[in-house]
């Protein structure tokens, strides 16, 4: 039977960074993956901020600077704001520097980067769950780690496996690319287009990325008629590579160890609520996780001091992010209400709500 220091599941953001992290380290290291294509296909939006924007909203410039890498080649487009629009088509503009990048190419160069370190990549190979210290492969095949990390996306096998389940809402998700506008900025558009949620429009760099996101879907309506519905009424359009998937939204859970196996990224419930964004928290919540599984088989560190060290990170901005989302959904759903607010809170109410900073002309926080 194969041993490794670490065994990392799923070789998108969260499981790259934590198996670079891990390999860096000096632990012997394993990175699998389901896909025959690593970041392919693509389920996602394809936004990042830019990395100042991303210490705005964490205060950990030491570890942003070390594992939110966004490799040049993979960058689409740099983008200069974004436009909240109402349910009405009124637009509140503000500045956020950020870029559009290929998943594909993402996902694919970060997993490279991670065996450039020294870790062993391997897909298609998929993951049916943990037993003891063995990671269990669809092949039948076992695999011996001291430590497993789950960085397997929001329906986790590693966390269903050992009983990490954490409370939240599973967004149903739909993405898509267009003949888009082509500008400098993105758009969200709150209200009927995606009730509870909202639907986007992305530019790339000869076409767009547009979807959507709610929680529930409203009776009688599937995404793709939702989607087809949003493009028509913005006048843009047909869809093209259509992709169906989930963002997990609620508060970060208090722990991400189980026994010996970590938790990252989406499987670790760690996408900002207010605008299910959840590359950068991927990133910086993987790394923090390698190095806690690396410094446990070196050094015999407890797995658990992986929990101090993204919580003081993490945890109090998605937390806030979580209370702001929670706030919102009172109206996400009435477009009357909905455009009322955002014309009440106008741009700079906006601007600070996607900051996770609550806007001043409404009070007292919740
Ligand atoms: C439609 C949509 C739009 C989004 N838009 C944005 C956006 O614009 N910006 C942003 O920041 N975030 C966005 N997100 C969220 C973002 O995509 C995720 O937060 C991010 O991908 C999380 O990274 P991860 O590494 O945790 O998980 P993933 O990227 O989901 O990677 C998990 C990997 O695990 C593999 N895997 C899963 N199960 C197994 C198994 N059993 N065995 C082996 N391998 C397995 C998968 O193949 C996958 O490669 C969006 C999400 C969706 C669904």
């Amino acid at each position: 039977m194969d041993r490794y220091d670490v065994v990392v599941v799923g070789a998108g953001p969260a499981g790259a960074l934590a198996s670079r992290a891990a390999a860096e380290s000096g632990a012997s290291t394993l990175l699998l993956d389901r896909r025959s294509e690593l970041g392919h296909p693509v389920q996602c939006g394809e936004f990042l901020p830019d990395a100042t924007e991303l210490a705005d909203l964490f205060e950990c410039p030491e570890l942003i600077r070390t594992a939110f890498e966004v490799p040049p080649g993979t960058v689409l487009r740099s983008t200069r704001w974004m436009a909240c629009v109402s349910p009405y088509g009124h637009r509140f503009t503000f500045p956020l520097a950020g870029y559009t990048v290929s998943r594909r190419a993402f996902d694919k160069a970060l997993a490279y980067r991670a065996e450039g370190a020294g870790a062993e990549l391997r897909h298609p190979v998929g993951v049916t769950g943990v037993a003891d210290d063995e990671v269990v492969l669809a092949s039948g095949e076992r695999i011996r780690a001291r430590v497993v990390i789950g960085a397997d996306g929001p329906l986790s096998t590693v966390g269903r496996s050992v009983g990490f389940a954490p409370t939240r809402t599973l967004f149903k998700m739909i993405t898509a690319t267009t003949d888009g506008p082509l500008v400098d900025g993105i758009d969200l558009h709150f209200g009927r287009a995606a009730p509870g949620g909202y639907a986007w429009v992305f530019p790339r760099l000869t076409d767009a990325n547009v979807g959507l996101g709610v929680a529930e879907l409203p009776p009688g309506r599937s995404l793709d008629r939702l989607l087809d519905d949003f493009l028509a009424g913005a006048g843009i359009g047909p869809a093209r590579e259509r992709t169906h998937w989930w963002v997990p939204v609620g508060s970060p859970p208090a722990s991400l160890v189980r026994g010996r196996a970590l938790f990252a990224g989406d499987a670790a419930n760690l996408v900002m609520a207010t605008n299910g964004g959840g590359i950068p928290t991927a990133m910086l919540s993987g790394w923090l996780a390698g190095l806690a599984a690396a410094r446990h088989v070196r050094d015999g560190r407890p797995l658990a001091e992986y929990d101090p060290a993204w919580r003081s990170a993490l945890y109090e901005p998605l937390e806030r992010a979580a209370r702001i989302q929670r706030f919102g959904d009172r109206f996400a759903r009435h477009d009357v209400l909905l455009a009322l607010g955002m014309r009440y809170i106008g741009a700079s109410g906006l601007d600070a709500m996607m900051r996770l900073r609550w806007p001043a002309r409404l009070g007292r926080r919740p």
